[in-house]
């Protein structure tokens, strides 16, 4: 086990902290239900993605 050689300041630690924000999660809207849906999610309401086939019939060959 390695040991840190040099004390890291307060201020290093804040600015190597300055970066863990967690950013705002982005919603849009269902074309089909008009749902609130995460951005590059299916619909958890009726399983839509840009008007393509539905969550559990997707991905043939
Ligand atoms: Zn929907």
């Amino acid at each position: 086990m390695s040991v840190p050689t040099k004390r890291r300041t307060s201020s290093q630690h804040k600015r190597r902290a300055s970066h863990f924000a967690l950013k705002k999660a982005v919603f849009s809207e269902c074309a089909k239900c008009s749902a609130r849906v995460l951005a590059h999610r299916i619909c958890p309401e009726c399983g839509e993605y840009k008007k393509q086939a539905k969550s559990g019939e997707s991905k043939k060959a």
